[in-house]
């Protein structure tokens, strides 16, 4: 530490009150790109250990909507970026149909490294990763949040809700509105044309309360 700044640090450990912090750290804005520099580093939880990629987010700095998942897959970790697997390309899709593109929405996930062999995040993790979401989240500003899954929904909101039952509703997280809905992995493993018109059904009429309130903005 420059000795200075070890000055200025011991002062204020010692309670002293003029000790203000600098110009330009008060002026120095949260971005993005800062937070991402701060998960490429994380070793907050034990995840980093076993990941072979960070799974940091992805999308547009001010996107109407954010898309959280719960974390990354196997093909996630692979290449560092969020639903690109099967899953991914179904959720490609629906943001396609919303008119979107992955491009000018954000997607992210509750942790952002792979709990080994696809397991649920344990609580230690999500809340050694959540401030990273909830920083996101502050420098993003999205309109409207959808909790992809009851993992994200349930990890976000922390309550122990059913996906069934609650999916569609309107929630809320830091001032902005969250509806949560299937996650698309959910959605794929259907069997028979008519359950999975059932749910493809159920998802596109949480997109369309997602949109409504994209345009209420
Ligand atoms: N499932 C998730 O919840 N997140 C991803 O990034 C990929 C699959």
């Amino acid at each position: 530490m420059d000795p200075v700044k070890e000055i200025l640090t011991f002062y204020q450990e010692i309670g002293a009150s003029f000790v203000e912090k600098s110009q330009k750290e008060k002026e120095s804005p949260l971005t993005i790109s800062a937070i991402r520099n701060e998960i490429m580093h994380c070793t907050a939880c034990d995840l980093h250990k076993t990941k072979k990629n960070y799974v940091p987010g992805e999308g547009d700095s001010h996107p109407p909507i954010m898309f959280v998942g719960e974390g990354p897959g196997e093909t996630e970790d692979n290449f560092g970026k969020p639903f690109i697997g099967k899953a991914g390309q179904l959720l490609d899709k629906i943001i396609s149909k919303m008119g979107y593109s992955r491009e000018t929405v954000f997607i992210g996930n509750i942790v952002k490294c792979r709990p080994p062999n696809n397991r649920d995040p344990l609580e230690a993790e999500v809340a050694a990763c959540k401030p990273y979401l909830v920083k996101q989240i502050e420098v993003l500003k999205p309109k409207v949040i959808v909790c992809l899954g009851k993992v994200a929904m349930n990890r976000l909101l922390e309550k122990n809700y059913s996906i069934m039952r609650e999916r569609g509703k309107q929630f809320e997280f830091m001032g902005i509105p969250v509806i949560p809905t299937y996650h698309p992995a959910y959605i794929l493993r259907q069997k028979g044309k008519d359950a999975i018109s059932k749910v493809k059904w159920e998802a596109w009429n949480d997109m369309e309360k997602v949109l409504a309130l994209v345009k209420q903005g």
